[in-house]
């Protein structure tokens, strides 16, 4: 057999598909290119590890659950001026994820805790990791299901496998036993195995106690959850109505439009 088509064979035996469909192209510009035998394979696997590395992106982003795209790079820092910008960027680094500290974010409504928690996991979606986002109330929800359905584990190892975890939204209503012990379970686990939470609330550190009612709980909660920990306190106005505030107050132009900063845009009122 020709080594052309023994290499062929051995590609999709392999099911490297991407470096199989390539071949002749590579084979091709090494020709034309004269590139060394090692330059050649060099592409031709690259090509096969880029392949594969999107592939397991676009699965990864499929299961990770996002409610919406927001990516760091949108995030307006000078609306939010209480947000420490040098502190977001290196949570971008992703450096947090192999120390496995935790990251937790507390404020009022809409000031842009989901925004950056979507938006660090994008980061971390796009170096191949596997992420999940879930609100309190979804793994609550979720958790009965799965025990009604004779499955009372599934809902603590969805929550262990990730590399990074959001919960968003927890303190919008008080966790009765069962919750409070699952979130325990959830904290302890990933603690031990040092795989980082990202938190969203909007209670302070004060209001806990009214979240999980059990004090010893509580502690144990926040023992495990604040030990490797960053936390990201966020004051301020709601980013979404100071969009609304800002339309109210802005003029209509002779065209019927918005006018803001001497720019006419298109008048949208944004949904609360
Ligand atoms: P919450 O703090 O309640 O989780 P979100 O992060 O969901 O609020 O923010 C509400 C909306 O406002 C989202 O669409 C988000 O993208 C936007 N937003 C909030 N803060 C900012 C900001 N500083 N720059 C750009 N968009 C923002
Ligand atoms: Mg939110």
């Amino acid at each position: 057999m020709l080594a052309y088509e023994s290499l062929r064979e051995s590609l999709n035996r392999l099911e490297m598909t991407a470096a199989e469909n390539a071949l002749d192209n590579v084979l091709e510009s090494a020709r034309t290119n004269e590139l060394s035998i090692l330059d050649t394979m060099d592409k031709l696997l690259r090509i096969e590890t880029e392949a594969r590395h999107e592939r397991r992106v676009l699965g990864n982003t499929r299961f990770a659950g996002l409610p919406y795209r927001r990516t760091l790079e949108e995030f307006e820092f000078s609306a939010q001026p209480s947000i420490d910008k040098e502190l977001i960027e290196r949570l971008g680094t992703l450096r947090f994820i192999e120390e496995g500290t935790n990251v937790i974010f507390l404020g009022p409504p809409g000031v842009g805790k989901t925004h950056l928690a979507v938006a660090i996991l994008l980061k971390a979606l796009n170096e191949g990791y596997r992420v999940l986002f879930i609100s309190m109330s979804t793994i609550i929800r979720k958790n009965a299901d799965y025990i009604r359905k004779g499955n009372p584990s599934r809902m603590l190892s969805n929550l262990i496998k990730p590399a990074v975890l959001v919960i968003d939204e927890i303190g919008y209503t008080p966790l009765d036993n069962e919750a409070a012990t699952l979130l325990f379970d959830v904290i302890d686990i990933r603690y031990r195995k040092r795989k980082p939470i990202i938190l969203t609330s909007n209670k302070s550190w004060g209001q806990w106690g009214e979240i999980i009612p059990d004090r010893v709980m509580a502690t144990a909660i926040l023992d495990r959850l604040l030990h490797y920990s960053v936390t990201i306190n966020i004051a301020g106005d709601s980013y979404r109505l100071r969009e609304h505030r800002e339309f109210g107050l802005g003029c209509i132009n002779r065209s019927g439009k918005e006018e803001r900063d001497g720019k006419s845009v298109a008048f949208k009122p944004t949904k609360l």
